[in-house]
């Protein structure tokens, strides 16, 4: 029987700090997914005195129930990014994203974080023709504007990599990454604890006032004072802020979980473990686990509660695993779960202020290793005001937000048409 929960949840370990903790520090953090961590690590490694308050438990929003997948590049390729910003920007996006990801490695080996990382590299694979010679002119600007290298890979050498039938060939970036997202979070966590933030779990934030240059913070059981306020909290954004929460779209997406595959099956399936997705708008993105499960998602929903469509998801996405590897027609499934992910205007991840706190958004599909280094710069700005490229003076609303769930779902029957034709 499919159980209707994350996979990577299995071992949790964070809990809150023991011991007294401080009314008054300098920075608060709000937010214990990703971002909100990797923020109150860096501050704390260099010796800021943060509280970070997660109203469930660390990992429990995107961070902990993602593919965990760490990816180079953005949501959109490095061709549109220099067709809106001009090259010199999108060179800078893109190879923050590259130092995203050593970003994740360093600080795995530093604090010993066991979370299987492992520099799996990863395939984009085409879905359509016209995606693959897209994607064949998108590799010459990267290595020629970027200097990064990928390999084109055509419809014949993609079965060296791939077992599917489903794709017009695809691109192989070595550089990307393969992590369990929920023991990478709580292990970062831990490191936070150890340079001596104080973590407190189970603690919503309901209200935050300002007054004599200092935030008020209201929780159930008591106020918290601070210097200075960090809003990690991404899709998970209350509506009791709405000038935070009018600025991104939220999306869901959804996970199934195989049971355990034989070792010949793996390696018949995506031998060198890389991690996969593919290029419609509703994509699909897929892996193997530690233990030989494959992980398979997708199936976004746009404006609907995308924590309430997870049943409704296993059909879908099980139509799309037999799409891909019919030879996996009869397997079980035994997990399913879903999550919450951001898009803002820009579709570029970014921090701004608002009301004199810091607020991140838009981290998309690709918040693994992006959260992880936006939360350092956060961490840089707050200290000593380091300009960084995510920073941005004000970050526009969504138009006609408070007509979202009305005109989301119609966004996303405009995309699914896209993905059906040629
Ligand atoms: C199904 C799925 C698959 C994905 N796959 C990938 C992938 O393979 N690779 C990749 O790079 N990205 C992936 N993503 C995106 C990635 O997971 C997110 O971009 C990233 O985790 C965002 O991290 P975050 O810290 O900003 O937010 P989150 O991890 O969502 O954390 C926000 C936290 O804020 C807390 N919070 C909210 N309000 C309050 C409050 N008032 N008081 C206290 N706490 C509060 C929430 O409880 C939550 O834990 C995926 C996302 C989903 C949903």
């Amino acid at each position: 029987m499919i159980q209707y929960q994350n996979y990577w949840l299995a071992n949790k370990l964070t809990s809150s700090t023991s011991g007294e903790i401080p009314t008054e520090v300098d920075v608060l953090v709000i937010g214990g997914g990703i971002n909100g961590v990797s923020t109150a690590y860096h501050l704390a490694k260099r010796g800021v005195s943060v509280l970070l308050l997660e109203q469930e438990f660390i990992g429990w929003g995107a961070s902990g129930r993602n593919g965990g997948m760490v990816l180079t590049g953005l949501k959109e390729d490095v061709s549109a990014l220099t067709h809106k910003y001009g090259l010199e920007t999108a060179q800078a996006f893109f190879s923050a994203s590259k130092e995203s990801i050593d970003l994740v490695e360093s600080i795995v080996e530093l604090e010993r974080i066991d979370c299987g990382f492992y520099r799996s590299g990863h395939i984009e694979a085409a879905s359509k023709q016209s995606h693959f010679d897209h994607m064949v002119a998108v590799a010459e600007v990267m290595e020629k504007d970027f200097s990064h290298k990928v390999t084109i890979l055509p419809k014949k050498e993609l079965a060296n990599e791939l077992n599917s039938e489903a794709y017009f060939g695809g691109m192989l970036d070595t550089a990307s990454g393969a992590v369990n997202p929920f023991l990478y979070v709580n292990g970062l966590a831990d490191a936070a604890k150890t340079a001596g933030a104080f973590i407190l779990e189970g603690i919503k934030v309901e209200e935050i006032k300002r007054a004599d240059g200092k935030f008020y913070v209201k929780t159930a059981g008591r106020t918290l004072i601070a210097e200075k306020i960090v809003h990690a909290t991404s899709a998970y954004t209350s509506k009791k802020f709405p000038e935070l929460e009018r600025k991104m779209a939220k999306i869901g997406s959804y996970i199934l979980c195989t049971e355990v595959l034989s070792e010949k099956m793996v390696q018949s399936l995506i031998p060198k473990l890389r991690m996969v997705f593919d290029t419609k708008n509703f994509l699909s993105y897929y892996r193997i686990t530690p233990d030989n499960r494959l992980l398979f998602g997708g199936r976004a929903a746009f404006g609907k509660d995308p924590e309430r469509s997870v049943a409704e998801s296993v059909e879908v996405l099980r139509r799309g695993l037999q799409f891909v590897f019919p030879q996996l027609s009869t397997t079980r499934i035994d997990y399913a779960w879903g999550g919450t992910l951001d898009v803002t205007q820009s579709k570029v991840p970014a921090f701004t202020e608002i009301g004199g706190s810091v607020f991140t958004a838009g981290f998309a599909g690709h918040g693994v290793a992006m959260a992880s280094l936006i939360g350092k710069h956060i961490g840089n700005f707050m200290i000593s005001n380091e300009r960084s490229i995510f920073h941005t003076k004000s970050l526009p609303n969504m138009p006609l937000y408070f007509l979202r769930d009305i005109y989301l779902p119609y966004v996303g029957y405009y995309y699914q048409i896209q993905d059906l034709k040629n």
